[in-house]
């Protein structure tokens, strides 16, 4: 993406409220950078074996959101810097979390992963897991970690219909959990929702957070960024 159309991109987002992640995965430090001196600050990767290179080579100042599937005994390499983990899908990985939050001395900021497509995601919390989790006890005693919203990924398909009904069970969730769980707390605000071939539509049902990866790098190639090629 051109930066004049960047930052058009920006100021649209920002006008309507809504955060961008910048999707690096799969990116080099090099094309990051570049994305970085326009004045993005923030931005998504979905495996730790590349955000925890990423973040020692990179500016200290970036906010590094984990986008992808966490498996709990990987936890503690991003425990001490990630910004937020977008796809929190057990209590077990949560308490993990928590844990590993305690050991860095932090609070880790976190979103639910609700499951919303027909096909594909394997991953993420039917919206029963999702209020049996919340009704939990043990719940209610972590300390460490700070529920922000709700996380969802879309079908990918062409048919608008399909995408948009997801977002807009998603909003619905979000609204119940909100009300039932979490009426006075102003941290939990955030619904996670948006790519590049349906931020749009995201946007119209009620996103907060788009997450953007081919849109602003262009298309990502089979090569992935690894440790030794630094
Ligand atoms: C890769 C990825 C994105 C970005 O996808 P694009 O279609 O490239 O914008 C967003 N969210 C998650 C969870 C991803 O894995």
């Amino acid at each position: 993406m051109q930066a004049e159309d960047f930052k058009r991109l920006r100021a649209n987002l920002q006008e309507k409220g809504v955060k961008l992640i910048a999707v690096s995965k799969m990116k080099t430090p090099v094309e990051i950078l570049e994305v970085y001196n326009r004045q993005q600050r923030v931005f998504g990767e979905n495996k730790v074996q590349d955000l925890v290179p990423k973040y020692e080579y990179l500016q200290k100042d970036i906010e590094w959101h984990m986008i992808g599937h966490l498996q709990k005994n990987k936890v503690k390499y991003i425990a001490p810097f990630v910004t937020m983990i977008q796809s929190v899908d057990s209590l077990g990985l949560l308490l993990e979390i928590d844990k590993r939050a305690v050991n860095a001395n932090r609070t880790i900021d976190f979103l639910f992963q609700v499951y919303i497509a027909k096909e594909e995601t394997k991953f993420g919390l039917s919206e029963k897991e999702l209020t049996d989790l919340l009704g939990n006890p043990v719940f209610t005693q972590l300390k460490n970690v700070r529920a922000c919203g709700l996380m969802g990924i879309g079908t990918l398909t062409d048919d608008e219909k399909t995408v948009r009904n997801e977002f807009r069970s998603l909003k619905k969730v979000f609204d119940t959990v909100k009300e039932k769980y979490f009426p006075a707390d102003k941290n939990f605000k955030e619904i996670s929702m948006g790519m590049s071939g349906d931020y749009e539509i995201a946007i119209e049902e009620g996103s907060t957070m788009v997450r953007l990866g081919t849109l602003i790098f262009g298309e990502r190639l089979t090569h992935t960024f690894t440790r030794g090629e630094l």
